[in-house]
């Protein structure tokens, strides 16, 4: 039988920071701009178990997360060196496992055959055990037929656990969940949902024709999820990732044109440098702005053919940029912007991984940049 093990490893970029610093083990760590340096506006990027005990959580801003948590060590984030490691896990699993399909950089979906759910289970424990001897990272593993259902459960097995939901009992374990459990639910959608008095996923089993009145195609598909069904266009990682994006918070708000142009280049390139690395293809690339009274603006343009590289994010992004900051959102340049980010969407595996990932299908344009 076929089975998903979708592994996560636990508070990523911190368990990065803690290989071959045994003293930063079980202390409460953070990883993100450290407030004491001066006033920032960052953002804490990963937190560990003992810091999130005492409220800190990933996105909350760093001055609150000080206050929340003052033993904390504060570590500046090393990107290059996550996407390295990220690369070690996805190697070693690889090696063991064959197909592997990476969903994000510490998230990645392992399609196995096995004959029942006690060999998955031994699987799974496997892969922890191997993550956790062979490269020090802490990691989650759920495992269930369906690849969302499986990466549902990772969320439950947090942290250090291994969680199997089997075929049968995959509508119980789902129905006292939260809706926004559903890989796709955002605050929108729940909003949503809570108006129609919909909270947990069992309650989505009831209203079919509302779900599908108000929410279209993804009511089905979150309607079908509830019944046991895996849905057909969402969540599978077959279908690959969805999304990428990066994103910069100013300093200061900035309203100079050509500050924005600079942020937003160097964005791009290293989207693209790290879209290379995964050999992954793009179509469709969004701009978006935070205003300095935090509301939202965002341009999205389409291209005729799936495009690799920086040069087709970088020029289309820059164009985007100009269209927001002629737009009347943009007060004839008096409004400043807050945080800038670049994304891409309708990804596909390009070039040489093409002819090895047969049928790997184009997945549908992600709704929203991550
Ligand atoms: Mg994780």
């Amino acid at each position: 039988m076929r089975w998903t093990l979708y592994v996560d490893l636990d508070a990523f970029y911190v368990s990065c920071e803690r290989r071959g610093h045994p003293e930063l083990e079980g202390r409460p760590v953070i990883v993100g701009p450290d407030p004491k340096n001066g006033p920032t506006r960052g953002v804490v990027l990963s937190a560990s178990y003992e810091a999130r005990s005492t409220g800190v959580h990933s996105a909350m801003p760093v001055e609150r997360a000080a206050r929340l948590c003052p033993e904390a060590t504060w570590i500046p984030p090393d990107f290059a060196k996550y996407e390295r490691t990220s690369q070690e896990v996805r190697h070693l699993l690889e090696e063991r496992f064959g197909r592997v399909l990476p969903r994000s950089i510490d998230e990645f979906a392992l399609p196995v055959e096995t004959p029942d759910a006690a060999a998955a289970r031994a699987l799974a424990e496997e892969v922890r055990a191997m993550v956790r001897s062979e490269l020090g990272l802490p990691s989650s593993v759920g495992v269930a037929a369906s690849p969302t259902v499986a990466k549902i459960a990772t969320d439950r097995a947090k942290p250090g656990g291994v969680l199997v939901v089997p075929p049968e009992g995959t509508v119980d374990f789902l129905a006292p969940l939260p809706v926004g459990d559903i890989p796709g639910v955002g605050p929108k959608t729940e909003a949503l949902l809570a108006g129609l008095g919909i909270h947990r996923i069992g309650e989505l089993r009831s209203a079919p024709q509302r779900l599908r009145r108000e929410l279209g195609r993804f009511g089905e598909e979150i309607y079908r999820l509830a019944r046991g069904e895996e849905p057909t266009d969402m969540g599978s990682p077959e279908a690959g990732p969805r999304s990428r994006s990066a994103e910069h918070t100013f300093e200061r708000d900035v309203s100079d044109p050509d500050a924005l142009r600079e942020a937003l280049e160097r964005l791009s390139d290293g989207l693209a440098e790290s879209l290379g690395q995964e050999e992954l293809a793009y179509r469709t690339v969004t701009v978006s702005v935070r205003w300095d009274d935090f509301k939202q603006s965002q341009r999205s343009r389409s291209m005729p053919s799936q495009q690799e590289g920086a040069d087709p994010i970088r020029g289309l992004a820059l164009r985007l940029l100009q269209e927001l900051l002629r737009s009347p959102a943009a007060d004839g340049g008096r409004r400043k912007v807050r945080t800038i980010s670049v994304g891409v969407q309708h990804l596909a595996h390009g070039g040489a991984r093409q002819a090895k990932l047969d049928g790997f299908a184009a997945p549908e344009p992600g709704s929203a940049v991550k």
